[in-house]
């Protein structure tokens, strides 16, 4: 008996063992490199042009100050003349569309777009700014200030990629637009959906669509040597809702256990021990998957051998804020407010939670499970105006994610694709609506430097970067445009 159970376990450990060592990086695709001259001096100076302009999005949009979105798009216009010789239209009179025409109109239009508006500095944290956030200061290497990353220099690369290819004289196979946004920061109303209207009525339908949501990353996942180039087919819907507890009022003196504000923590404690469902499938899976074969031994024996070790990942995956957000709709409080005074109980304390969807679950189901997970009457579970649902999933298998996956090996050299889902909004939740696919993605590199960069202190591109991100999107539109 004892030989047996012996075996078994032998075995047992030695499948776990065979499958771990035979979980390695599949063969890199590899494509023969292509070299594009761009003087990447030329394009840091125009970025740091660019980003002195204050194009700030403010919370409040009827407060953003239209002068000075006028005087940026007069500076475009006057630093690339030959793209602005499209046919150019201004949607709300501050989005740029801009027509490249295609020589065979029974293909299908591609559309490249990026958006020049930024969100504000904290105020106080100006201090912490290594050079003033609008100066557009270029030393060390880095073009310094708001929206170099997020996400001027999506627009700057691709005005200087159009006009290096007209210069050249390239004449698209394909219809080629250009949108670049002025209020994607506030939800692309104005911009984006407008050119989404424009285009319905002109009864036009776009192959793919790129536009911001991931980079190609550098040292982000760990144990990973090569680029990843995350091509994000999907991005998240967003939610909040207000938890409302009705507790027992009174004077401070004789507080009653069922107080608003305990009942309010209790509630929140439970969102916190008990995330909405989720799990690794899918387009998660695939990304991790890829990933994985690159780490530990320990991390590969997981992956391996998912049919006894799934839960187990997904334990450890929900531990960390960025991969729990790719398994599942997030829970994040976000606002508290209760009391008037320090000795008397509030009769009511209300907690604000803002829920980022996942592609699998919708709104209604997501307040269903708040309701079981808080599982208390008194609390009551109000759903604020606004949010939207997640995006429709892209093709990982349609054309555009094969340009995209084909572009970047030829311009950044051997790398991982894998395909990703955005957490935050972009313009591709209005774009979706008019294109088969919509991919999210800037061809430019990024560093767990720059990650702090988005939204907030020291925002910085390289000069080097600049350059090499032109010379990918003149290859894009050469490729995407191409046939
Ligand atoms: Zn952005």
């Amino acid at each position: 008996m004892k030989r047996i159970i012996a075996t078994l376990l032998i075995a047992f450990i030695g499948v776990i063992l065979v499958r771990t060592i035979m979980f390695s990086p599949p063969e890199i695709t590899t494509e023969d490199q292509v070299i594009i001259d761009v003087n990447a001096d030329i394009v840091a100076q125009h970025l740091s042009e660019a980003v002195q302009f204050k194009t700030i999005s403010p919370p409040a949009p009827e407060t953003r100050n239209r002068l000075v979105f006028d005087n940026f798009l007069n500076w475009a216009e006057k630093t690339y003349p030959e793209l602005h010789s499209l046919e150019k239209t201004l949607i709300k009179g501050q989005t740029i569309l801009l027509k490249w025409p295609g020589q065979d109109p029974t293909l299908k239009p591609i559309l490249l777009a990026a958006h020049y508006d930024v969100v504000p500095v904290v105020p106080g944290t100006e201090e912490r700014w290594t050079h003033p956030p609008f100066g557009g200061v270029i030393e060390d290497g880095f073009v310094w200030g708001r929206g170099a990353l997020d996400d001027k220099s999506g627009v700057i690369v691709m005005m200087e990629a159009a006009t290096l290819l007209l210069r050249q004289g390239f004449i698209p196979e394909r219809t080629v637009y250009f949108s670049f946004d002025h209020d994607e920061e506030i939800g692309g109303i104005e911009g984006a959906l407008g050119v989404t209207k424009r285009f319905k009525e002109q009864g036009i339908q776009l192959a793919w669509s790129i536009d911001e949501g991931s980079f190609i990353l550098n040292d982000i996942y760990p144990g990973m040597t090569l680029p990843v180039a995350s091509i994000n087919v999907a991005e998240k819907g967003y939610l909040t809702l207000d938890l409302i507890a009705s507790g027992d009022s009174g004077h401070s003196s004789m507080p009653s256990k069922d107080a608003s504000i305990f009942l309010l923590a209790e509630a929140i404690r439970r969102l916190r021990e008990t995330p909405l469902p989720g799990g690794l499938e899918g387009i998660s899976l695939e990304a991790m998957d890829a990933i994985a074969r690159y780490s530990s031994f320990g991390r590969r024996m997981f992956f391996a051998n998912r049919w006894l070790f799934q839960s187990m990942i997904e334990s450890e995956l929900s531990k960390s804020g960025p991969t729990n957000a790719m398994l599942r709709t997030t829970t994040a409080p976000t606002l508290l407010s209760a009391g008037i005074k320090d000795n008397v109980l509030p009769g009511t304390a209300t907690a604000t939670v803002n829920f980022r969807l996942h592609p699998r679950d919708t709104p209604d189901g997501v307040i269903k499970a708040v309701k079981k997970i808080v599982g208390d009457d008194r609390i009551e579970i109000r759903r604020r105006e606004g949010g939207s649902l997640a995006s429709k999933v892209s093709s990982t298998e349609g054309i555009g994610f094969d340009v995209i996956a084909k572009v970047s090996r030829q311009m950044f050299g051997p790398l991982v694709v894998i395909p990703g889902i955005t957490g935050g909004g972009t313009n591709s939740s209005h774009y979706e609506a008019v294109a088969d696919d919509s991919y999210r993605i800037n061809l430019l590199s990024l560093g767990p430097d720059d990650v702090a960069g988005f939204h907030g202190t020291n925002e910085r591109i390289s000069v080097k970067n600049l350059g090499a991100g032109t010379a990918a999107y003149a290859q894009l539109i050469k490729i995407g445009a191409g046939e």
